[in-house]
Order: structure tokens, then sequence, then C-alpha cells
């Protein structure tokens, strides 16, 4: 089997906007993740505190399609817009074609070594890992199973999910392990701010009642001594996890934290990349719980190789957005370490088939995902996704 063709696709915006909008999968309003007050990076500027939409780029869903010799295709994905296209398109599909799409460990350290000149993290990996999760979609199809199996088998029959946003009552009594919320406020908004975080976890502990877990998602926002003064103020609360705290760069900081707070474990790693990346946070002891995301870390490949680090360590890996990512969920199953999936309510999630570029995402049911039956992950191109995706000439 030769790799033939390297189709590259954007979103585009406007056109899924308005397709989700028809098909009744999104409100008009937006997202609660991009539109409500979330503490992040730029909360410090009071013209970009109220909504991430305000400074949020290069978000774009790129969509890759690998089409092999006899006809056999796989679907890999990453965010990054025309920037990561671009990379896909103009330099990395260069060395793919006629290349047997099996030899997936050589062809990873080639495009890692070609885009090394330009970037070890970020925009470049998020173009490996599209490419890389199309390999293993497509060659786990040739092989005529589920891509969990290509990974080494399944390590359990169902695993449970946990609902990131911040509708307690969407969450409450529907089999969820708990509800990940996102703080809304960090340092700038002082002690008011605080206070007000607080609330929210009492609030959130009040309606899932004592026995659903309760985490925060802090979005990089806060510093080491507020982390430790929240975890403090929210220990009555039982808070499972407390997650990306610090900027990713400061992994004495999160070491620091990961020995201080006692009360929640220590989580981190959305914006890690690597296994480079992953081994100076595993080496500081930076994190109890690691959270590569399997679209942006360099796909499937390196996933692995990190939670294989992370055994090593005891540590455990639950990757970011798991749930709404059908090749995580199968590294998911494949993986002794990892325990939970992640999901969330927004682009119209809680409803069946409410992507509008692929067809066969598993939901969870009760809060548990099952084991996928399918060929590959299952992903086929829906009925008129190549309407709202722009594809790139070459
Ligand atoms: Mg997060």
């Amino acid at each position: 089997m030769k790799i033939e063709h390297v189709r590259v696709f954007i979103l585009n915006g406007e056109k899924a906007h308005a397709q989700q909008v028809k098909q009744g999968s999104i409100n008009t309003e937006g997202s609660w993740l991009s539109e409500t007050v979330i503490a992040n990076p730029m909360s410090n500027y009071p013209e970009y505190f109220d909504r991430r939409s305000s400074w949020l780029g290069m978000g774009g869903r790129v969509i890759v399609q690998i089409i092999a010799d006899n006809g056999l295709e796989g679907f890999g994905e990453s965010t990054g817009g025309m920037a990561t296209a671009s990379i896909i398109n103009e330099h990395i599909s260069r060395i793919l074609l006629g290349k047997d799409p099996f030899q997936i460990e050589k062809l990873w350290d080639m495009m890692f070594k070609i885009t090394l000149p330009y970037g070890r993290k970020g925009i470049p990996i998020m173009a490996v890992s599209a490419v890389d999760l199309a390999l293993w979609d497509l060659i786990s199809k040739a092989r005529q199973e589920p891509l969990y199996v290509s990974l080494g088998g399944a390590t359990k029959d169902k695993v449970q999910a946990y609902v990131t946003g911040n509708e307690s009552t969407k969450i409450k009594d529907r089999g969820f392990m708990g509800q990940k919320l996102a703080m809304p406020y960090g340092p700038s908004s002082g002690w008011d701010g605080m206070k007000r975080n607080v609330a929210l976890v009492a609030e959130t502990r009040d309606i899932l009642g004592p026995d659903m877990e309760i985490m925060l998602d802090c979005y990089m926002a806060w510093n080491v001594e507020y982390t430790i003064r929240m975890a403090e103020l929210v220990a009555p609360y039982r808070v499972k996890w407390i997650e990306e705290t610090l900027p990713p760069d400061d992994i004495d900081g999160y070491a620091e934290l990961n020995r201080k707070v006692i009360t929640s474990a220590i989580a981190t790693g959305e914006h890690e990349y690597t296994r480079y990346g992953y081994q100076q946070l595993i080496q500081a002891r930076g994190a109890q719980i690691l959270q590569p995301d399997i679209c942006w870390v360099g796909g499937v490949s390196e996933a692995r190789k990190i939670c294989t680090m992370a055994s090593a360590c005891n540590l455990e890996v639950i990757p970011h957005a798991g749930g709404l990512q059908p090749w995580a969920l199968h590294l998911i199953f494949s993986q002794v370490n990892i325990p939970y999936a992640e999901f969330a309510y927004y682009h119209g999630a809680d409803k069946t088939n409410y992507d509008v570029v692929f067809e066969g995402v598993q939901l969870p049911q009760d809060g548990w995902f099952k084991l996928p039956e399918c060929i590959g992950t299952g992903l086929s191109l829906r009925e008129g996704a190549l309407e709202v995706l722009d594809e790139l000439t070459r």
C-alpha cells in the first residue's frame, strides 16, 4: 500500500455555522467556551476580559484525508487554520506521497525533522498530528480492525466520561464521573474574583451532591500563590483535580504546586507538545495527571509514547477533549493508565450526529463510552461535508 493523495481542508467557519444552525445542533449565541467570562492569559487586559473570542485566533479546524493506491482513506484533524493546512499541503505532503503508510514511526520522525527548523511546538506539531491521525486511521482500516486493536487491544470495555462546562443541571444524574468547571476569575480580579470562584464551586457541590467529582480548569490564568490559596479555599468542597493553572513554560511552578497542593491533584498538559515537552514535565514531577491533546501533541504516535513515559512514573493520562476526538477514544481504550474521557456540551455535542464534518463520532450513553465497534476510527465524511470545507490546492 502506498500513499497516493494527501488532501487538506479548512473548515469554513461561516458555512459550518449556518449548517449547524440549520440542523439545530448549535445555538445562535455562540459557545460558552468563547463567549462567557473565563479566566485566561489575557484576563489582565480589561478590553479582552469578557470573552475569549475577543482575542482567540487560528482555531479553525483542519481536516486531512490520506488516500492510498488501493482506494482506502484515512482521516485526521487538528486546528490552526491556514497556517497548519499550509504546512501539510506545501511541505509535509511532499515526503508522504509514494510512501508506505505502515512505516508510521519513520514518517513521524521525518515529519518532525523537516518542520524542526521552524517549530517544535504549536502549529508545526498540529500539522504533524493531523497527518499522524490520518495515517493511523488508514492503517487500521487496511488491517480491517478497530484502531484500538492496532494500538495493542482493549484494556477495558467501557470508560466513564466527565463533562467540562459550568451548567451543573445538565450533568447531574446522567451517569457522568463529574463536572469540570471553567474558573471565571484569576489574579487580576483580586479577592472579589476569588470569592466568586469559591461560590461557583460551592454551588456546584450543592447541585451535584456529595458523590460526583468536581474539577477546576484554569486555562493558564493563575500563578503559584493564587493556586495554593484557591486550593485551600475549595478543599471543603472536595475537588478532584485543579487543571492548567500556570503558563505551560512554568514547569518549576507546576512542580512546586504538585508538592504543595495536597487536597487536589495537579493536572496539566493540553498546551504541551511531543515527548520532549512531556519529558520535562514528567522529570520535574509537574503534575499527577497529564493531559495531552491527540490533535495537537503529535498524534496517536506521540500520545502513546507519552502514556508509556507516564506509566513508568505511575502517573495518569486523561487526554484533553478525549471523548470528543474519535482517535483519542481508541487510545483511551488501548491504554491502562487512562481512566476517564473528557466530554463537553458545546457545538451541539449533546445531539446525535452533531458534527458537520464527520459521521461516526460516538457519544457517551448514561455517562459512559462503550468500546467502539468499527473499522479504523469509524469516521467518514458526512453528506454535505464538502460544502463546508475549503480544500487547499497544490
Ligand atoms: Mg483544560
